[in-house]
């Protein structure tokens, strides 16, 4: 009877511990998925084709979804772009909600391109766009199954990376346009993650997310820590601007976990046309999915 009760318990605590794994595999495989469709910038038409690709992944996971949609004129291009947040609610009734975002759309041009001819071109951003929003596909995938005990909206912002570097304006357009006009009200926190899928993580803390949210720094770097992550450095980098300075602003403590550092010089593929899937790695997206999962579950 004891051996049995015993026996029980660890087939309890292996399902336990199954239901709360983060696949990087499958995260890996939605990164590709979306390089597949093309480059996703604004305006283009694997930017709609990327919209309805997310929308109807999501449509499996839960019926929580809102779609932020709004007109966000470039004065300096002479164009209008039609751009869309996403939103898919999990748990959403039990309130203390916890906002995990990252940008959907991806670059227009590659401007640090080492080839001139090519700068003008859209980049495929497989680091730069696909490694965040994997990670929040796969965590819709998850907490469809296990519902967290608080609420969770997974957040995939348009527009981040338009911009021109002279100027924070035409950045973050998706995520200034959501902290403006908040569609859901009771978030208390949030996480970021961009660009983590680049197969040589190395996540220092961004000083902006320090100042705004030491706490949940802490707690997320203690998550690592115990899981033996390599990835998460308890080191101070540099300020960054990404979606969480909109949310900041906006009176949300928030978190940005971002890779802006490329250990060897030819590694540096950062707005150019070498942001390929195969610089991105399933066990980078495993590391960073794995400690939001932690923390979404109060582990
Ligand atoms: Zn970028």
């Amino acid at each position: 009877m004891k051996k049995v009760i015993i026996l029980w318990l660890s087939v309890m605590m292996i399902s336990c511990h199954s239901a709360a794994k983060f696949d990087g595999e499958k995260a890996m495989a939605y990164l590709v998925e979306q390089c597949e469709i093309g480059p996703r910038h604004p305006g283009s038409t694997g930017h709609e084709k990327a919209k309805n690709y997310y929308i109807e992944f999501l449509k499996n996971y839960t019926d929580n979804i809102l779609l932020q949609e709004f007109d966000q004129e470039i004065p300096r291009d002479s164009v209008t772009f039609h751009l869309t947040n996403i939103i898919a609610g999990f748990g959403v009734e039990k309130g203390n909600a916890l906002l995990v975002g990252a940008h959907w759309d991806t670059r227009p041009r590659a401007e640090f391109d080492p080839d001139p001819a090519r700068r003008h071109l859209p980049i495929l951003g497989a680091n730069d766009g696909a490694s965040g929003i994997a990670v929040l596909m796969h965590l819709a995938e998850i907490l469809a199954q296990k519902e967290p005990e608080r609420a969770v909206y997974l957040v995939f912002f348009d527009g981040e990376d338009y911009g021109y570097h002279d100027s924070n304006e035409f950045f973050c357009m998706g995520s200034k346009y959501f902290a403006a006009n908040l569609p859901v009200k009771d978030i208390t926190e949030a996480i970021i993650v961009d660009m983590i899928g680049d197969q040589y993580l190395e996540i220092p803390i961004e000083r902006g997310s320090y100042r705004s949210h030491k706490n949940l720094v802490d707690r997320l770097w203690k998550i690592a820590k115990d899981r033996g992550y390599d990835g998460f450095q308890k080191q101070m980098g540099s300020e960054i601007y990404d979606d969480h300075v909109p949310l900041i602003e906006a009176g949300i403590p928030s978190v940005d976990l971002i890779d802006f550092t490329y250990p060897h010089s030819y590694t540096n593929y950062w707005h150019t046309h070498a942001d390929t899937p195969d610089k991105c790695s399933a066990e980078s997206l495993e590391q960073v999915g794995q400690v939001v999962l932690d923390f979404i579950l109060g582990k």
